[in-house]
């Protein structure tokens, strides 16, 4: 037996001849960068999340730099966001020379905790990034609250979340923007490297727009220091295939993350497990189905006899890394953050993983630690 984490090569068969197609009327049209396929899709983005602009850009992590940029975040000032995420998320704060400040995790979702948010907002204080992570919205309403009453904005970090939804509103439409990641494991994953920018705010908008294209507005003609970052025709082509499925794909892995939590209901009893929890007023969209277990070694090593690919998300709480030890964090400052380190353990959660496959998964993690 052999199963992977995520079966990108299945996904591609089960879609190639739209692919395929889609693929080759860019090569024919040998128009590669700036085209329709990169307008057609950012249309397509803003009105499936609901927003008045979508701007396409080349990765993730650009998407948070640029977004942090045409908010107004600069040197000096601080943005807090969680430490139990990708690097980027703090890294793209730091890109703008502002600080990155951190606030503990909930225990249940593992999203920022709004209820330790408000003591780390200082006068420098001038942003929020909500990270939703594994797929399910932080709680967006007490951060906005909060962000209102201290006038800040908040960028939500939605690369693991395209289609989630907190209260009936998608990912990436509450706050002053949402950033996407189209990094091929994503949940919308295109062939290389993409991302995208939402928001309602037209000024932002443009902003983000001329700073995705060296800060030029009129051709030859930079009104200030930007970047090159934008989303290619060929990415934006198998994205915009890919992107018709994506509430099909997302429904399936909501409906295998439920048949793992039944089939794991005898363990969710024993202190040994933590199984993945959704917040009543959320969709979650399971980018990762991430258990929690103090025996993760022995689970690892089992799973991985049997052929069944794990990942640890995330081995390193950011305040721990390396490169932001200038922050001055020592371990313990976030403890349920260091925690999840610990034991967190994702297992294959894909749409073409079948019941057989999570049935042979289950037996494993039944019989390690039940
Ligand atoms: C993947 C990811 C990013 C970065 O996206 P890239 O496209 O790889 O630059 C940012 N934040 C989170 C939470 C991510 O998972």
């Amino acid at each position: 037996m052999s199963i992977p984490l995520l079966d990108l090569k299945a996904q591609y068969l089960s879609i190639k001849e739209e692919i395929d197609q889609a693929v080759l009327a860019v090569l024919d049209s040998s128009k590669f960068i700036f085209g329709p396929e990169m307008k057609r899709f950012e249309e397509e983005m803003a009105l499936y999340c609901g927003t008045k602009h979508a701007i396409a850009v080349g990765n993730g992590t650009d998407a948070l730099v640029i977004a942090l940029k045409a908010c107004g975040i600069a040197p000096g000032d601080e943005v807090i966001t969680s430490p139990f995420t990708f690097f980027a998320s703090a890294e793209a704060i730091a890109q703008v020379g502002a600080t990155p400040v951190f606030v503990d995790v909930d225990p249940r979702t593992l999203n920022m905790d709004e209820a330790k948010l408000e003591e780390k907002i200082t006068p420098r204080t001038k942003g929020i990034i909500p990270v939703h992570i594994f797929g399910q919205m932080a709680d967006m309403d007490p951060i906005l609250a909060l962000a209102q009453k201290h006038q800040l904005k908040v960028i939500e970090d939605a690369a693991q979340a395209i289609g989630a939804e907190y209260k009936g509103h998608k990912a990436g439409a509450l706050g002053d923007a949402g950033t996407f990641s189209f990094f091929p494991t994503k949940n919308l994953g295109g062939y290389g490297d993409g991302g995208m920018i939402v928001t309602n705010d037209d000024a932002l908008a443009a902003e983000a727009r001329m700073l995705r294209f060296h800060g030029c507005q009129t051709k030859y003609y930079h009104d200030e220091i930007g970047y090159n970052s934008r989303l290619d025709e060929l990415q934006a082509a198998i994205l915009r295939v890919k992107f018709r499925y994506i509430d099909q794909w997302n429904q399936t892995r909501a409906e295998k993350a439920a048949v793992y939590h039944q089939l794991l209901a005898p363990l969710a009893d024993t202190h040994q497990v933590t199984l993945p929890f959704t917040a009543g007023s959320n969709k979650h969209v399971f980018h990762l189905y991430v258990v929690r277990t103090t025996q993760r070694e022995k689970l690892m090593a089992a799973l991985t006899e049997r052929g069944v690919a794990n990942a640890v998300y995330y081995p390193v709480p950011l305040h721990l890394q390396k490169a932001l030890a200038y922050l001055g964090y020592q371990a313990g400052d976030f403890p349920i953050a260091e925690e999840a380190c610990e034991q967190a353990l994702a297992i294959p959660c894909y749409p073409e993983l079948t019941q057989e496959q999570q049935e042979e998964i289950a037996v494993i993690l039944l019989k390690i630690l039940g």
